[in-house]
C-alpha cells in the first residue's frame, strides 16, 4: 500500500489546540471554528546533488533505508530550518558521502501531486573521494552512459538524471 500524502492528518478529526472538532481538509490543512487554530500542510523541500567526479562520472549511492532502500540514487535530504536550500545539499552530501562538494547549476525541480516531496536538485562537483555509510551502502562512479536506469530510487532520480546528462550533452 502506497503512503498516504499525509500521514499526520489521516486520522485527525480534533483541533490539537482546544480539543474540539475541526475542520480537516486532507491533505491540504485543519482549521478549528472554535479557537481560531489552524495548520496548512505543504509538501516538503528536499535538496539534492548530483556530485561529478574529475573524470566526468556521477556518483551515485546505493540507499540503506527505506523508501527506496537498495535501489541507486544521487545524495539528498530534507532542507531544516535554520539553513538554506544549498546549504542542505551539501550538508547531505556531506551525511550521506562524507565528502564535500562545490555546487553548480540547478538541473531541477521535481514534484508531483501524488509525492509529498518537492526535489530542488543542483550539479555538483565532487572535492574528494566518497566513503560508505549507514545511508549509503554502496557507492559508485558511472559513467553518464552506463547509469543504473532500472534500478533507480524514485521516478524523481530517473527524471533528473535524465535532465542532467541531456544538459551534460552526453
Ligand atoms: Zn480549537
Amino acid at each position: 500500500m502506497p503512503e498516504p500524502l499525509n500521514p499526520a492528518l489521516a486520522e485527525a478529526r480534533f483541533c490539537p489546540r482546544c480539543g474540539r472538532e475541526a475542520e480537516v481538509r486532507y491533505p491540504r490543512s485543519i482549521r478549528c471554528p472554535h479557537c481560531g487554530y489552524g495548520a496548512y500542510y505543504n509538501p516538503k523541500p528536499v535538496a539534492c546533488a548530483i556530485p561529478v567526479d574529475a573524470d566526468g562520472r556521477i556518483v551515485l549511492l546505493r540507499r540503506g533505508f527505506d523508501p527506496g532502500k537498495g535501489r541507486w540514487t544521487f545524495p539528498g535530504g530534507f532542507v531544516d530550518l535554520g539553513e538554506s536550500v544549498e546549504e542542505a545539499a551539501r550538508r547531505e552530501v556531506g551525511e550521506e558521502l562524507r565528502m564535500a562538494v562545490e555546487l553548480g547549476a540547478l538541473v531541477g525541480v521535481y514534484s508531483r501531486d501524488d509525492d509529498h516531496v518537492v526535489l530542488i536538485v543542483y550539479a555538483a562537483r565532487a572535492l574528494g573521494e566518497p566513503a560508505l555509510t549507514a545511508e549509503a551502502v554502496e557507492v559508485r562512479a558511472f559513467a553518464p552512459r552506463e547509469l543504473p536506469w532500472d534500478d533507480l530510487a524514485f521516478w524523481s532520480t530517473a527524471v533528473a538524471l535524465r535532465d542532467f546528462t541531456r544538459e551534460a550533452g552526453s
